[in-house]
């Protein structure tokens, strides 16, 4: 074999576990056709979060007035803001690029595809493995209806020439809300069109509720319940067609409606390697596809795609397999982040399945953050904690306001350990910051679960 470790995919998660892997001596090849740092770095995580804090300088510009200063705001020059978010991407494309190097691993600017379960086709070059990762992550896709080519993905919007003065958002989910936010932010009309009643399913509903109380408060025109049936072009602008009969003109329509694992023309038949009805790539616990020696992670395997997750998994397998440490990642209690404006962020469980499992205490507390009862800025904050009745240990934790997740990361990790209330009622705040308020929730709001029609 050429190889010990094939990686296809230089994303998170195959970045990483070629790196580490390599590092334990492995002899390691890694293959990307696109950019190197895959989604996260390039059209992900990293430049959406640079457009979000462009959003943030416009906001606090504006709160700075009511702590006396007088500042003329000039516009919002977009070119310059994506220029300079290009050359930050291009330094970690290079910064990626050469961590493989340093490792030691062969790095291949191709695609790679199966021939049979060891054997690959690399930029036309046939290269065999011992053991084989597959990495390459997920696409953004539109819905399927008429018009679908003239709205874009959210790959396109790090591109976009220009700022659009009116968009249309499609969905609800991470991407739909995160770039409602800096679209609005940014000074563009949004509209946010979804089929559920509230924004960001899956998510706590007292966060849900906030969130659509802070889009609102932020300028963002929601328009819940409905689905988008078609999309005609008008001159250069755009018409889009709602269930409810209703029409939004808009100069961008934006499919913010999930992501599908990048599997097709990979050949996986050709290796035995067996997908579920969505594409993705079927994996066991240990992250082995049905063939023992080929393994998938990160947002191919479509779980948890969430960037930390696919880098903990890559780094566990690299251990696992040529580290002599054995590891796996768990899934549970894995803290995760909504760049909203103002952003979410979460750990454990929310207060639905909570209560699914048994009787809970629920704590929550909303307030004016100390900043905007002066700037003047219509923001609230909203914290949450649910906690398990019977061992007062604490299941979920909750927040929409500035700094959520720079708090959660801390909060996840009293969780991970299993703090109860008690724990958090005998840590000393930190005054004045909205953290604190973690600490300091006394007064139960309300009993959730099995126990509730009991009291
Ligand atoms: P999500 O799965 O989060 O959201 C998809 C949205 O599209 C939902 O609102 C969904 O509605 C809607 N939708 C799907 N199908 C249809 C349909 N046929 N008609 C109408 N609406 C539809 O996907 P995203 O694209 O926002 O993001 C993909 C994933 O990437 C996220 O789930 C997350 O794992 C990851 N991500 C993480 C980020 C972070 O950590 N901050 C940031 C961005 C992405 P419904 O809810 O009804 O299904």
């Amino acid at each position: 074999m050429d190889y010990d470790l094939f990686v296809i995919g230089g994303g998170s998660a195959g970045v990483r576990c070629a790196r580490i892997a390599a590092g334990h001596g492995a002899r390691v090849a890694i293959a990307e056709e696109r950019f190197w740092g895959g989604t996260c770095v390039n059209v992900g995580c990293v430049p959406k979060k640079l457009l979000v804090q462009a959003g943030e300088y416009g906001a606090f510009a504006d709160d700075a007035a009511g702590f006396g200063w007088i500042i003329k705001k000039g516009p919002h020059d977009w070119g310059k803001l994506i220029a300079a978010k290009d050359r930050e991407i291009a330094r970690l494309n290079g910064t990626y690029r050469r961590l493989l190097d340093n490792a030691g691993a062969t790095i291949f600017d191709a695609r790679a595809t199966f021939i049979d379960a060891h054997t690959l086709d690399v930029g036309g070059k046939r290269v065999t493995a011992e053991r084989i990762v597959i990495a390459t992550g997920g696409n953004p896709t539109r819905l399927d209806i008429p018009g679908a080519e003239l709205g874009i993905i959210s790959d396109d919007a790090f591109y976009l020439p220009a700022m659009p003065k009116r968009v249309a958002i499609l969905g609800s989910g991470y991407i739909a809300v995160e770039f409602a936010g800096i679209f609005a932010a940014l000074g563009a009309h949004v509209d946010l069109v979804y089929r559920q009643p509230l924004p960001i399913r899956g998510f706590d509903p007292d966060l849900r509720e906030a969130l659509a109380e802070a889009l609102t408060a932020q300028g963002v025109h929601l328009h819940p319940s409905v689905t988008p049936t078609r999309i005609e072009a008008s001159g250069a602008g755009r018409v889009l067609h709602l269930s409810s009969g209703e029409t939004i003109a808009a100069d961008l329509v934006f499919f913010a409606t999930g992501r599908r694992p990048a599997t097709a023309n990979l050949g996986l038949e050709r290796a035995g390697v067996s997908t579920n009805e969505h594409g993705a790539v079927i994996v066991d616990d240990q992250l082995r596809t049905a063939q023992p020696h080929i393994y998938a992670m990160g947002d191919v395997t479509d779980r948890l795609n969430l960037t930390p997750v696919a880098t903990a998994e890559g780094h566990a397998l690299a251990d696992t397999l040529f580290g002599k440490r054995a590891r796996r990642i768990s899934l549970e209690n894995v803290p995760t982040a909504v760049f909203s404006t103002p952003p979410i962020a979460t750990v454990g469980l929310t207060e639905e399945q909570a209560a699914a499992r048994g009787p809970v205490d629920v704590y929550v507390e909303k307030f004016t953050p100390m900043r905007h009862t002066i700037s003047g800025r219509a923001r609230r904050t909203l914290m949450k904690l649910v906690v398990d009745q019977a061992t007062q240990k604490v299941l979920g934790a909750h927040m929409l306001g500035e700094d959520a997740p720079e708090i959660m990361q801390g909060l996840a990790i009293a969780i991970v350990c299993g703090a109860s209330k008690a724990d958090f009622d005998r840590t000393i705040g930190i005054h004045p910051t909205a953290a604190e308020e973690f600490v300091t929730m006394r007064t139960r709001t309300r009993v959730a679960g099995v126990a509730q029609a009991a009291e």
